[in-house]
């Protein structure tokens, strides 16, 4: 690996980045699953992220970049290159507009706006992770999302520092232009609320936490809903017309119907489970395997193609699988 080495000591040779050969992924992530990273290295300082960046990719070693971890599935074997991650956190507002580093946990952008009576980001509480990560994904619930309240994203597309406004984002449901540049890095987004008053809000945001603390145990090890849900209007008219009605939230079918549906709720593999309560959340016990944790997915993904020739899609992203697309 004398690559490797080469690589070491240039990033080391960066002011301001943490680098740490040899890392335990399972350590950054929220299933508690992952081999070493060759590299992992991290930074609050842009310039040194895009310092490192390019080094990386000078090095022609592979490299990805990682938020807070709570959606990814790391290979038991690793990752063999550089992890990169961007832990700026700053959160500013300037009356109905916030702006916030990528590295920032969205709890702590949630928490900030709700206290300053800032209506819009209330029912994204309780989401894990980053809001670069949010951004990325478009992360949401309850009927909403980030991309209601995004104004501008600021992201490094390789080259230079760029600035999109929210159409240039292309958001969709859990989908954004950044999902399909996986060279773009998101450092920070500006967001306009409204103004409302902060008890309500308070209220709101509180009591979807305590649902969401049942649903999730804070130290349940995994990733949220697995797959993502599933438009009506995506769906063949075979499929859609085997739906209750009753199972359709905001014009989408939870995959966790299809899931149930066959069998999914309780399996086991290993040390990995679908929770008894909800076929599309799967967790690790403590000792569970990337190994195991992707036979399950892959067997329920059969499942379902089988019944209802269907293929439901990952929410959650892979890393080190050679095998499945790059995060
Ligand atoms: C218990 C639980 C409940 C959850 N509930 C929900 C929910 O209700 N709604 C929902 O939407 N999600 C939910 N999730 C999924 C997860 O919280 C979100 O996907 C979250 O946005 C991931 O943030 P992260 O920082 O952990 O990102 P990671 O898991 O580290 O990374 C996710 C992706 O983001 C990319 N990324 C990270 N940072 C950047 C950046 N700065 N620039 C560009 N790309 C970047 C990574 O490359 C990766 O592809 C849940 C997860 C858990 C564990």
């Amino acid at each position: 690996m004398v690559h490797t080495e080469e690589t070491l000591a240039r990033l080391a040779a960066i002011p301001d980045l943490t680098v740490l050969p040899g890392a335990p992924l399972s350590r950054y992530t929220r299933f508690a699953i992952g081999g070493a990273a060759d590299i992992y290295a991290e930074t609050s300082s842009a310039e040194a992220f895009i310092a490192a960046l390019h080094v990386a990719r000078e090095s022609g070693e592979a490299y990805v970049v990682i938020g807070g971890g709570t959606n990814l599935i790391v290979s038991d074997e690793g990752f063999r290159g550089i992890v990169l991650r961007f832990t700026a956190r700053r959160i500013l507002s300037a009356g109905e507009r916030v702006v916030a580093d990528s590295g920032a946990v969205l709890q702590d952008l949630v928490d900030f706006t709700v206290e300053r009576g800032l209506k819009g980001l209330e029912t994204l509480a309780g989401i894990p992770g980053s809001v670069g990560a949010a951004v990325y994904g478009n992360a949401g619930a309850y009927g909403h999302s980030i991309a209601e309240r995004v104004r501008t994203v600021r992201f490094y597309d390789g080259r230079d520092v760029r600035i999109f406004d929210n159409e240039a984002c292309e958001f969709h449901y859990r989908e954004s232009v950044f999902k399909r540049h996986k060279d773009w890095i998101i450092f920070s987004t500006e967001l306009v609320l409204e103004n409302a008053d902060a008890s309500e809000l308070r209220k709101i945001s509180g009591d979807i936490v305590n649902v969401r603390n049942e649903k999730f145990p804070v130290t349940m090890k995994c990733a949220g809903s697995i797959f993502k849900n599933l438009l009506v209007t995506d769906l063949a008219d075979g499929v859609a017309a085997r739906v209750p009605a009753r199972v359709i939230r905001e014009g989408k079918v939870p995959a966790a119907f299809f899931l149930e549906e066959v069998g999914a709720k309780g399996m086991t593999r290993g040390d990995i489970h679908v929770a008894n309560y909800h076929a599309n959340l799967i967790y690790n016990g403590g000792a569970g395997t990337a190994a195991d944790l992707r036979a399950v997915i892959a067997e329920l993904k059969a499942r379902v193609e089988q019944k209802f020739s269907l293929t439901l899609e990952e929410e959650v992203q892979y890393v080190g699988f050679p095998d499945a697309p790059r995060p």
